[in-house]
């Protein structure tokens, strides 16, 4: 025992000398992961084996494919086509599982304090020291304060997915019944989705289809014309981070499928049976309507976990409220130099976007041969950098829509062209809301890889380390470059053809789409065995339609 709190400390593992790996293992630098999802998978397949003593800790043991669970939600595939035991992948690593929650960290004694329950059924607590530590625990859902969540489905994880499939049938089920009236019938069937991110987008469309190919062969035909959908938004646009050519694309298929898009909306309450939303007019007026409803998803963004909350209050640095702040290392700002590391959604880097910006526009002006600080930016020109600035942080999309508008706006003296200092004023004016990389798997996966490539790179710099004895300081910089991000384009699935955004590339529309969205994710997909089982979904599918069935 030991540890500020006395709790009993894991030095040895059950595992430990299951093997003569294992026993070699046994001294080598102990490498804690937190979490069993893309950051984390990136870093077990990037490592390599025996460099050091991997274990990892998670509440469940699989590996859920996220992009794929709106498409669980309603049959189109099977949730156990979406998961991947996690003890496989860490095996092939060579590493230790234990399925248990971590609570907390001592970040001086580099101890990792883990909750599990008991075969009493009795909640344990204990420390599991590390020399290295990955949080790479992901979010959870943001809940915005809003009243009667409780009414609400979310979509995180593969419970959540067979929730909804269960609600969805029984809702359908329910509105067969002789009993049930006229009104409640059209209740029962309105299902609404509470935020226009890709998640909600999707789930829609997912939702769309299935009622329209699967539901008029095995349900009475005239459930078809009581059934709406409606997409509850509180900007101005649904898929708002997305370029303005998809967002509008998803907004055309939409209409045209008589999904409702409420866009300026905010939620104000769910109630059982309906949901209260406040809307903004033409006139800038804001007016309360309700929507009765059978269903509800909650889908508005990410918060923070308990853990992370808990971390960045020990930490004085740590001051932003939705994620851990790393540095572009990835190592956490304010915890002993490269001890802890966070990638992924519960993590984000501080990147100093003026500063990239500022680089631009002087290179800018090189190309042109003119002095920066002289230069007079025309609307055109002004469209390039946009251009640029959109391409290296995503992010900044949503910000960068009315080009026209902005160049108006920043330009003070109405000369038709921006200076040089209105130029840079209106950039830093978007730098400011820029706090992070977007939540995507995409991210998680690149900031595993980079980290697993490192610890590859710091076990070679540091060979035949034990234990304790190592420090590794700033070595981080000394092996190994700065962690960069790679935007390769965002996905997202609309009734039946894709919606894709590579690298400034539009796409569009039509069965290609759906076939080239296919084989991304068939790409990205980790293992043989959920390709396969996603190919034997969709022939299923195609041949037999979905079971409509709990
Ligand atoms: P996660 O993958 O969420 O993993 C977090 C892990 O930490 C989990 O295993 C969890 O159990 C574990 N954990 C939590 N708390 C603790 C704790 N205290 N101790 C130990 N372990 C803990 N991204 C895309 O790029 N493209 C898409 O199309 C896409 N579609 C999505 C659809 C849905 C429905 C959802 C929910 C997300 C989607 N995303 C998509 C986002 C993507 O899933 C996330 O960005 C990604 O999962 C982040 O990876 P992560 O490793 O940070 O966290
Ligand atoms: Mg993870
Ligand atoms: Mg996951
Ligand atoms: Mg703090
Ligand atoms: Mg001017």
């Amino acid at each position: 025992r030991g540890g500020p709190k006395n709790l009993p400390i894991a030095e040895v593992l059950v595992d430990d000398d299951d093997c003569p790996e294992n026993s070699r293992q046994k001294h080598k630098p102990k490498l804690v992961i937190l979490g069993s999802g893309w950051g984390s998978v990136a870093i077990l397949k990037t490592l390599n084996p025996e460099d050091y003593h991997v274990t990892v800790v998670s509440p469940v043991n699989y590996f859920l494919f996220t992009p794929m669970l709106p498409s669980a939600t309603v049959g189109t595939l099977e949730l156990r086509s979406l998961v991947e035991p996690i003890r496989l992948i860490v095996s092939r690593a060579k590493g230790h599982f234990l399925k248990a929650e971590a609570v907390d960290v001592e970040l001086s004694e580099k101890l990792l304090e883990v909750a599990q329950t008991n075969a009493q059924g009795e909640e344990c607590h204990f420390y599991l020291p590390y020399d290295k530590l990955v949080l790479g625990v992901g979010a959870t859902t943001n809940p915005h304060g809003v009243k009667g969540l409780e009414n609400c489905h979310f979509l995180k994880d593969i419970e959540d997915a067979r929730l909804i499939r269960n609600k969805v049938m029984q809702n359908l089920e329910q509105a067969c019944m002789p009993t049930t009236s006229d009104e409640e019938r059209r209740r029962l069937l309105s299902f609404v989705v509470s935020g226009g991110g890709p998640t909600g987008v999707e789930f829609a469309a997912e939702l769309f289809d299935m009622l329209n190919e699967d539901l008029g062969r095995s349900f009475p035909k005239i459930l078809r014309n009581e059934i709406s959908v409606h997409v509850i938004q509180s900007r101005g646009h649904i898929l708002n981070t997305y370029d303005e050519a998809l967002s509008k694309f998803a907004e055309a298929r939409f209409a045209h499928d008589q999904v409702e898009v409420l866009t300026n909306s905010r939620v104000k309450e769910v109630q059982k049976d309906k949901i209260l939303f406040s809307q903004k007019d033409e006139n800038g007026e804001t007016v309360t309507k309700e929507l009765p409803m059978g269903f509800c998803l909650w889908s508005t963004g990410v918060a923070q976990t308990e853990l992370c909350k808990r971390i960045a209050n020990k930490i004085e640095v740590q001051t932003n409220k939705h994620a851990l702040e790393t540095d572009t290392h990835l190592r956490l700002n304010g915890a002993p130099l490269g001890s802890v590391y966070a990638i992924g959604d519960c993590s984000t880097v501080q990147n100093n976007v003026a500063d990239h910006l500022v680089h631009f526009l002087r290179s800018m002006a090189w190309e042109k041969g003119k002095d920066p600080e002289k230069m007079e930016i025309t609307f055109p020109e002004w469209r390039d950098v946009a251009q640029r600035v959109k391409k290296r942080f995503p992010q900044a999309s949503d910000h960068l829509r009315r080009l026209d508008k902005l160049f108006e706006q920043y330009d003070k003296d109405q000369n038709g062209t921006l200076a040089f200092g209105e130029l840079h004023e209106l950039l830093l004016q978007i730098d400011s809301k820029l706090t992070s990389l977007p939540a995507t798997a995409q991210r998680a996966h690149q900031q595993g890889q980079y980290l697993g490539r490192k610890l590859n790179k710091l076990a070679q710099a540091a060979p035949g380390m034990t234990a304790n004895e190592v420090d590794y300081g700033d070595l981080d910089e000394a092996v190994y470059k700065a962690f960069e991000y790679h935007h390769l384009g965002s996905l997202a699935y609309i009734g039946n053809s894709a919606v894709f955004d590579f690298n400034g590339l539009s796409f569009s529309g039509g069965l290609m789409a759906v076939y080239l969205w296919r084989s991304v994710y068939f790409a990205q997909s980790v293992s043989l065995r959920t390709r396969i089982l996603l190919a034997m979904d969709w022939s299923k599918r195609a041949l037999f339609g979905r079971d409509m069935m709990n």
